[in-house]
């Protein structure tokens, strides 16, 4: 039995507040409508596109880009209605069961899309839906509760929504009213409605909120830094001075930690390092407090739209004893960081008195920053 997807990519994304159409929106590194056309792909005969009037450019690169062929794309109607019934209309004529689905659902799965083709050829129709979870209640115009309603038998409808073909369309012809989605248009012609139980992650990208959940990319970097030590200079590590008889040899401030750190969290966003930030030829940072070169960096990273996750610093020195200003360390660093002081942390160790760390040459910090991604 052929059965085709319908793919509603026509909404007008007012809510996402978002440039392009939200189904264009980049979800898993993968446009949405692709992630979801790739589930249908895998599980039918093809799919029919429905696209807003002007929008069939945008969708064609976008499908050619992703090496994704579809039967067609169409230009949609003044409604959800409307668009649904263009896009039935561009089947193929040997297509018997019609899927429509949300372009703004990208994580739809492969199991669910099995389980509502295996309902319409069993009960003649699947509808993907998801028990409520939250109590529901009645209010009137005033916002004053009239009742609760039982929620176990409450669902929240998803797509896709199954039927034969030949059905939505009598039901689209004979339609005097406008409905929300497809199972109320067929419910309203007298034909059974079946739900499938589907999945909570099965979103609809609605509002910005929903991206942030959808779209965390987590992304991991490291630092590494040296500095000698010499006389006659302060030692400052992690934006503490510390009362020590040498201190740490460079450009800036010389804060080893605050060093690696900041190559860290540079390097989750994949920014370049703080000495091509920040050279160490140019005068205008030479004895720079290193919590300012992180506060600059910092605003690079947030820029590219990144939030702090966690980083976590280690300090190498035979001496002196890090433990003590080890507290201060975090909340300097948090404090530039613009961040809680719970997501920094510092430790120390010495090399027992191995190699250029042991013999108190120099004293060398390693970082990890996680960083999150909201895109
Ligand atoms: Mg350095």
């Amino acid at each position: 039995m052929s059965v085709f997807a319908v793919i509603l990519c026509g909404g007008s994304g007012t809510r996402m507040g978002a440039p392009v159409n939200k189904t264009l929106l980049s979800v898993d590194g993968e446009k949405a409508v692709v992630k979801a056309l790739r589930a249908f792909l895998a599980e039918t005969d093809g799919a029919v596109l429905v696209v807003k009037e002007g929008e069939q450019g945008s969708f064609e690169a976008a499908l050619r880009e992703a090496g994704v062929s579809v039967h067609a794309i169409v230009p949609g109607g003044f409604d959800r209605q409307a668009s649904a019934l263009a896009g039935l209309r561009a089947l193929p004529e040997e297509c018997e069961i019609a899927l429509i689905h949300d372009g703004a659902r990208p994580f739809i799965r492969r199991e669910d899309i099995r389980s509502v083709i295996q309902s319409v050829k069993e009960k003649g129709s699947g509808v993907m839906a998801v028990k409520a979870r939250d109590t529901i209640k009645e209010a009137d115009e005033k916002g004053k509760v009239v009742r609760t309603l039982n929620r176990d038998v409450l669902y929240h409808m998803q797509t896709p929504q199954g039927f034969y073909v030949k059905d939505m369309l009598r039901a689209h012809e004979n339609a005097k009213e406008r409905f929300t989605d497809d199972a109320a248009l067929m419910e309203n012609a007298g034909y059974p409605v079946h739900l499938v139980q589907g999945h909570y992650d099965n979103t609809k990208l609605t509002s910005p909120e929903d991206l942030p959940v959808q779209n965390i990319l987590p992304r991991i970097g490291h630092g590494y830094d040296v500095h000698r030590l010499c006389e006659g200079r302060a030692l400052i590590i992690g934006g503490v001075e510390i009362p020590h008889e040498t201190g740490l040899l460079g450009h800036s401030d010389a804060d080893v930690a605050l060093h690696a750190l900041t190559d860290a969290l540079l390097g989750a966003a994949g920014l370049p390092d703080i000495g091509h930030l920040f050279p160490d030829n140019d005068p205008k940072y030479k004895g720079i407090s290193s919590l300012l070169l992180l506060e600059k960096a910092m605003e690079r990273i947030r820029e590219k739209g990144f939030e702090v996750g966690n980083a976590d610093v280690t300090i190498v020195a035979q001496a002196p004893k890090m433990a003590p200003h080890l507290e201060k360390m975090k909340e300097n660093t948090a404090k530039a960081m613009g961040v809680n002081v719970n997501r920094i942390n510092y430790k120390a160790t010495t090399t027992e008195h191995l190699g250029f760390e042991g013999e108190k040459k120099g004293i060398s910090a390693h970082a990890v920053a996680l960083l999150i991604a909201r895109t």
